[in-house]
């Protein structure tokens, strides 16, 4: 086992741990293998994963065809009773308290009817469009944040955590393979967000610096997990995935979508594409989640930023392996199968 540890800026710490198990390989007349696995430590949260790139060569190898035909089977058994196509979205979806959805563009926002928040809606993305694509979702992504702005702001002051989500097809959650968002607002930040903004608080007091500000500076400067940067925000590989492909958007300057103009939600809507469109075009993926988090309390100015994370799931095929088990789920350890750095250099090269 060897630790290595290199600095970012500011109190930024890569940890690794490189460990090495060596086994006699059945496939190579019992001669002795050996496997890197390295545990890398998030410098945001503190938490853990394990990356094994060798596990993917146990991956099920899906042929193109097949991918396309079960895909197909899935929108198509759904459009008889779709509640999200416009045929029907009107007298099968839910309204607010106050009678009425929000509608967007081509985004409508509507009471999740199933809600696992006080203040828990989706965004049915584009109700003349049942079949969509991974990267025809961002024709929407302006929609989907504006929209989800002017829920957020329906709701008040009183949520100041806000959180716009999206599962894509099945493996990445989705009951329903009609594009839509998922989004809610809280009181108290998501787990994950205040595992973040506790570390952040102890860091400011600490180094007087914004501990986000500092990570994606650490990004830049080290650029091998660099995707794009841009005037407003930076692009890059998570050091610390917690699933596959997983990538980070970071917002240089604001902690709050509440407060983006409409230069703004352009400027965060750009990335998001310019990543779909390389989980679909470059690494060839059909299946997504992607999380917006931001907070409008204004002392995490000094803590946080408006951060997006985007990871892609298991290929949508019957019986797929699931990406979740008892290491990741028990254990909360995620084992991933390819080196950040990788992810990056393919997605830097096709953006
Ligand atoms: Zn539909």
């Amino acid at each position: 086992m060897k630790i290595e540890i290199s600095r970012g800026v500011g109190g930024i710490k890569y940890v690794k741990i490189v460990e090495k198990c060596r086994l006699q390989d059945p496939r190579a007349g019992f001669s002795i293998k050996e496997y890197v696995i390295e545990r890398r430590r998030d410098p945001l949260t503190g938490k853990w994963c394990r990356i094994n790139v060798e596990r993917a060569l146990r991956e099920r190898k899906v042929e193109e065809k097949e991918i396309e035909e079960t895909v197909k089977k899935v929108f198509d058994e759904y459009v008889p009773t779709c509640p999200f196509c416009s045929s029907r979205i009107e007298n099968t979806t839910p309204k607010f308290e106050e009678g009425d959805r929000i509608y967007h563009g081509k985004v409508i926002i509507m009471p999740n009817l199933y809600p696992f928040a006080e203040t828990h809606a989706i965004g049915v993305i584009d109700p003349d469009r049942h079949v969509i694509d991974v990267s025809d979702v961002c024709d929407y992504i302006v929609d989907i944040i504006e929209g989800s702005i002017t829920y957020f702001r329906r709701l008040g002051f009183r949520y100041r955590y806000h959180y716009i989500n999206m599962n894509f097809l099945f493996p990445a959650g989705s009951s329903i393979p009609h594009a839509h968002i998922q989004i809610f607002a809280t009181e108290y930040p998501s787990v994950y967000h205040e595992d973040i903004l506790r570390r952040s608080v102890r860091y400011y007091d600490k180094y007087c610096r914004n501990m986000m500000v500092d990570y994606l500076l650490s990004e830049i400067q080290n650029s091998s997990r660099l995707i794009i940067a841009s005037e407003d925000t930076v692009t890059f590989a998570a050091f610390c995935p917690r699933s596959y492909n997983e990538v980070h958007i970071l917002h240089m300057y604001e902690h709050d979508v509440l407060s983006l103009d409409k230069r703004g939600v352009d400027s965060l809507a750009e990335p998001i594409c310019r990543v779909l469109k390389g989980f679909r075009n470059i690494l060839l993926q059909r299946t997504f989640n992607f999380a917006i988090l931001s907070t409008s309390r204004k002392k995490h100015s000094k803590h946080f930023r408006i951060m997006v994370r985007l990871c892609t799931r298991k290929e949508p095929v019957p019986y797929y392996t699931n990406d979740i088990g008892f290491i990741e789920l028990l254990h909360e350890e995620p084992v991933i199968i390819t080196y950040p750095e990788d992810t990056a250099k393919k997605l830097r090269h096709g953006t």
